[in-house]
């Protein structure tokens, strides 16, 4: 009867295993055609100053919409761009739609973009980088690439030449998810970063966690020592807003203050929370 039940259960396994990874093959062919016929799209996530409630930038973040799957999540799908080999390219073209929607959106604002760590193992990449911004018109300085920790697995050396060939020519760099990577306090110093951006986890559990408020109180003022802006991910509630403002973390982004949105939303939602006379 237990052989009986163990037999079973693997054979469950093995058909889950299965599923999976014809989910994954499928995933990934889907992902090819989208990137051919360009049917991704951008959504535009405000970032607001938490000192003044005006918008100081909007975060891309990539959308796809499947025939077979319908609305995949790029948690799901971003991991198998990256494993087929998928990821320089829609990394580019994600770049390349962003910088091209930002001269819509209020001139002073930033635009933030996510590179992939898969990106960093081109050894183009920052000629690409650059090429692709120098077309757009977008003024390098508009422009915040977001890098988790998860880059400095890679190669270092070559990481932090590209970050600082980045940096020399104007771009704004983010170590984004900050808190839930590897060994974070080494790569502060290595590399100015210009804004840390905190992760979710933390900011969801700040009023109920006394660890979590002082890591973020402790995030805050080592950013600030070490003269980088914060950002606070997932903000979802007015009490987190008022707390992480006491916390004087620079700007927020969230449920709480937008959605992600469409462009032309984005845009309208800017032109309402924007400094007077900007
Ligand atoms: P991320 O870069 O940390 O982006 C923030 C994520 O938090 C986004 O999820 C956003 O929709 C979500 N979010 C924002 N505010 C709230 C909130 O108040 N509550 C909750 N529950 N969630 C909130 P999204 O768009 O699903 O993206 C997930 C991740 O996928 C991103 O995390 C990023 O790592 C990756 N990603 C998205 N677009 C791109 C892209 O163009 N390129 C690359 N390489 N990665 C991307
Ligand atoms: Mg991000
Ligand atoms: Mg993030
Ligand atoms: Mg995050």
């Amino acid at each position: 009867e237990a052989k009986a039940r163990g037999r079973r259960q693997a054979q469950f396994f093995c058909m889950a295993m299965d599923e999976k990874a014809q989910r994954r093959i499928a995933l990934e062919d889907g992902l090819r055609q989208a990137l051919a016929q360009r049917a991704m799209h951008l959504v535009y996530q405000p970032q607001i100053s938490l000192r003044t409630h005006q918008i100081t930038g909007v975060e891309a973040l990539l959308r796809w919409s499947s025939p077979r799957f319908g609305n995949v999540s790029p948690a799901e799908f971003i991991p198998v761009a990256e494993e087929a080999g998928l990821i320089r390219d829609i990394g580019l073209w994600v770049l390349e739609t962003a910088c091209t929607a930002a001269h819509q959106l209020p001139a002073g604002l930033l635009v933030a973009v996510n590179l992939s760590a898969c990106q960093f193992d081109d050894e183009l990449l920052v000629d690409k980088i650059l090429e692709v911004v120098a077309r757009s018109g977008l003024p390098a300085e508009r422009l915040e690439l977001e890098i988790t920790e998860s880059v400095f697995l890679k190669d270092t050396e070559d990481v932090l030449t590209a970050l600082h060939r980045l940096r020399a020519a104007g771009i704004r760099i983010a170590l984004d998810d900050f808190g839930v990577g590897y060994s974070s306090l080494a790569y502060l110093r290595s590399f100015p970063f210009h804004k840390l951006k905190i992760d979710r986890s933390f900011v969801m559990a700040i009023l109920q966690s006394a660890e979590s408020q002082a890591i973020v109180r402790s995030v805050i003022d080592l950013a600030s020592a070490l003269h980088m802006e914060t950002t606070a991910e997932g903000i979802e509630t007015a009490e987190q807003a008022a707390l992480l403002t006491q916390l004087a973390c620079t700007t927020g982004q969230g449920y709480h203050f937008a959605r992600p949105l469409p462009l032309e939303a984005a845009t309208a939602f800017a032109a309402t929370h924007l400094a007077p006379g900007a």
